[in-house]
């Protein structure tokens, strides 16, 4: 009895050791054999959190599936199975310790982002899978000799009694995940949800935004909003808010928040979004309002960019004083509607977006196979029985923070599970 899964990356390496524990303890010998492209496993582990690997968040599970926007509720019971807490015990008996930051983001203690890949590799091979790298798979069919599945890989089909693909999505195409699983999954009978860059800088901006090109707030809130048909009223909540890192760049917009809401605005047109950022999310608007009476009042004398700068970087303060036009005039001076198109500039600087950078710069990839279409219990294929998906594949994206490793650990830890589980009820049907 066979099991292949498909990519070695952490979903794929999760699943195999999981796999390979439990038919270690099975009456009838198994094999689980993991089929990797590129010459090294989890090679995004290796990139990830710029070669620290953030590799889950400090929260429960309702944190986690919060990240996950709508998808997030498929994700329960695979969070439930392997919630947070569990990855950190599980790498620390891999002999992987990890810190929090303050942000909730998980590291191993160590900063390496190789002592997390190897753990893993070193923890699948343990129990039992053989890993085989430098294999390329062409594609998945069902066996027409009977049961089970033929694998195409190097030039010759091999039969597995089941598989479980980890393919990963389109993003960072450079290392190999160029979105063959989709291909396949959608020839065996699945819906892809279209995939879209998600997690990726935005392109967009008008000049002045470009000329302070890689100015850092450390604490913004980027919001999207839907764009009112005619006739009807703007929205008084925007869709989602992240607050947190930003930065201006030569082409447009990125860090966390900027990056965080990316992939809301790929699901909609560009023209049918806005994108707006809260330069001061430490003052709600009435509070910043009386701030800067109290400004106008006791220190009229003092210009505009002096004020603002009190609550930014004098280099943004001067350039957002510049574009309502009030540059040198004494605070008690400003006429108020200028005051106010100053003070709506803080709390709601409208930030244009025409484009992303693409799949090429995307951490994740939204979209991908159809969430209705896996049990959400086992993450075998309801349409193709025997079929197991896990990982980024799933059209499931989160957020910034170690969402998505934990989001790969879960469905991948059950995926294995339910493989073996389900070989186990070929070998012995009751
Ligand atoms: C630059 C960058 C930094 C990131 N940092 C973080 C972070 O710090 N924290 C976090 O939570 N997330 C991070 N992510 C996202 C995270 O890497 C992914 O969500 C996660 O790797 C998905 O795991 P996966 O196993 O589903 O897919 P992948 O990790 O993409 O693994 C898929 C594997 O399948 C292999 N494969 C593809 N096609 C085939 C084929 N035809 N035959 C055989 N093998 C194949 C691939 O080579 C790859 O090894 C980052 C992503 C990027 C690009």
């Amino acid at each position: 009895m066979k099991i292949a899964v498909i990519g070695a990356g952490a979903a794929g390496l999760m699943a195999a050791a999981e796999a390979a524990r439990s038919v270690a303890t099975a009456e009838t010998p198994a094999e689980v054999v993991v089929w990797e492209k590129n010459n090294k496993a989890g090679v995004k582990i290796l990139m990830s959190g710029g070669t620290r690997c953030n590799l889950t968040h400090d929260c429960g599970p309702e944190g986690i599936m919060e990240a996950f926007g709508r998808g997030g509720r498929f994700l329960r019971q695979a969070l439930t199975a392997l919630p947070p807490s569990d990855v950190v015990a599980l790498f620390r008996s891999l002999g992987v310790a990890t810190q929090v930051e303050s942000t909730g983001k998980v590291f191993p203690t160590s900063n390496r982002a190789v002592d997390v890949r190897d753990a893993l590799l070193g923890y699948a091979r343990r129990s039992g899978a053989e890993v085989r790298l430098g294999a390329a798979v062409a594609g998945v069919r069902p066996n027409p000799q009977g049961a089970g599945f033929l694998v195409r890989v190097d030039g010759s089909e091999v039969a597995f009694d089941l598989v479980v693909i980890t393919v990963g999505g389109k993003s960072w195409p450079g290392c190999g995940t160029i979105g063959e699983g989709y291909r396949w999954l959608a020839e065996l009978g699945h819906t892809i949800v279209p995939p879209r860059p998600a997690l990726v800088p935005l392109v967009g901006g008008d000049r002045w935004m470009h000329a302070i090109s890689g100015l850092t707030l450390d604490d913004a809130a980027a919001s999207v909003w839907t764009v009112a048909d005619e006739g009807k009223k703007s929205p008084k909540k925007p869709l989602l808010t992240r607050r947190g890192g930003f930065l201006f760049t030569h082409f447009g917009f990125s860090g966390p928040t900027a990056m965080d809401v990316s992939g809301l605005i790929t699901a909609a047109d560009f023209a049918k979004t806005r994108l707006t950022l809260d330069l001061a999310p430490q003052l709600p608007a009435d509070r910043l309002a009386g701030w800067w009476d109290d400004q106008r009042r006791l220190g009229g004398h003092r210009s505009a960019t002096a004020a603002i700068a009190e609550l930014m970087p004098k280099r943004l303060a001067e350039a957002v004083v510049d574009q309502i036009g009030v540059v040198g005039a004494p605070l008690a001076e400003l006429p108020r509607a200028r005051s106010e198109r100053l003070l709506t500039a803080i709390k709601r600087l409208a930030l244009p977006v025409v484009a992303t950078r693409g799949f090429d710069k995307a951490e994740v990839t939204a979209g991908g196979v159809s969430l209705k279409e896996v049990d959400p219990r086992t993450m075998e294929s309801r349409i193709v029985p025997g079929l197991f998906i896990a990982g980024e594949i799933l059209d499931l994206d989160g957020w910034i923070g170690g969402y998505n490793f934990q989001s790969a650990f879960s469905t991948g830890y059950v995926a294995g599970t339910h493989a073996a589980r389900r070989l186990a009820e070929l070998t012995c049907p009751t």
